[in-house]
């Protein structure tokens, strides 16, 4: 694959990204070329397609559409044959930013105004009116190790810090058996609302597919910029928010994956360990961990690599 074209494609995703994260609605676009990035999907040239279609999706343009950057350059949206095995291989992995790092201060200017936006944020009106906080994030921006869960629950939601309920704190045990604090590494989540219950005075709901697709360019921009070397995927709903929902957290948890040009490790969400005791799935997320921390060039005692081991 060129890297011309990847840099092409990710330039395009991220511009969009930016625009759609700044409340733009519509682009203009050349019908053709939305005929063209609409096509069924052949190959997996069509994953990273539909990633430009779906930033894209604000529908057709409104005034008659001038030729646009990408229709412009469509026909470098077509990778040879040849090329195509060596593509993505779950919708949703996507190509790394190509900006150049951002000096220290100015990183921390742009997570600010970052915070900021999202804090203000009305793109869901139900879930901006049933909110009592954004839940941005928390932890260090300079982390080497990003965690990203699905939305915030009742406590999150009250105190406007991800991952502070039951399954938070055991979250934070798991960071802490790493030999990590919650400060060292940064903490996430793919909604930054807490999904509505309307009529219901308690209980969570998953994200849908479309309050997902409507929040994750805030989480794109926070990676981006934060430029972990290492995202864990907590559970099935983080995994399908960020790499879509072909195979199950079953199959995929331990397997390596790529976002946004990082490398990515699903694991079970913390609830499920709250809800299934047994020591073996325990082991499989403490497993999961020790992959990060050999990633990260961590020093694994014995003790740790011996965590939930029967006998
Ligand atoms: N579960 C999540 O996925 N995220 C939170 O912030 C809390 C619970």
């Amino acid at each position: 694959m060129s890297s011309s074209y990847h840099q092409l494609l990710d330039a395009t995703i991220q511009h969009l990204e930016d625009l759609k994260a700044r409340g733009v609605r519509h682009v203009p676009v050349a019908p053709e070329t939305l005929r063209a990035l609409a096509q069924p999907v052949k190959s997996q040239i069509s994953n990273l397609k539909a990633e430009v279609l779906k930033t894209v999706a604000f529908g057709p343009a409104t005034k008659p559409a001038a030729k646009s950057e990408i229709g412009n350059r469509e026909s470098e949206i077509s990778a040879p044959a040849a090329e195509q095995e060596t593509l993505l291989t779950l919708p949703g992995e996507t190509v790394s930013s190509q900006a150049p790092p951002l000096d220290p201060q100015a990183k921390a200017a742009a997570f600010a105004a970052l915070r900021e936006r999202a804090l203000a944020c009305v793109k869901c009106p139900h879930l901006a009116s049933s909110r009592k906080t954004v839940v941005f994030g928390v932890g260090s921006i300079d982390a080497q190790l990003m965690f990203v869960g699905e939305a915030p629950g009742a406590d999150e939601d009250e105190q406007g810090e991800p991952f502070v309920g039951k399954a938070g704190q055991l979250l934070t045990k798991i960071i802490q058996a790493m030999g990590l604090q919650r400060a060292d590494v940064y903490i996430g989540n793919i909604l930054k609302c807490r999904p509505d219950t309307p009529g219901q005075s308690a209980g969570n709901r998953k994200p849908t597919t479309d309050e997902m697709a409507t929040c994750i360019p805030y989480l794109h921009e926070q990676i981006d910029l934060i430029r972990p070397k290492v995202l864990v995927a907590l559970g099935a709903t983080a995994v399908e928010g960020l790499l879509g929902k072909t195979i199950g957290i079953t199959k995929l948890r331990g397997t390596w994956k790529t976002y946004r040009g990082i490398p990515l490790m699903p694991t079970y969400h913390p609830a499920y360990l709250l809800r299934n005791q047994a020591m073996s799935e325990k082991r499989k997320v403490w497993e999961d961990m020790l992959a990060v921390m050999e990633k990260l060039g961590m020093s694994i005692s014995e003790k740790q690599r011996n965590f939930f081991l029967r006998g």
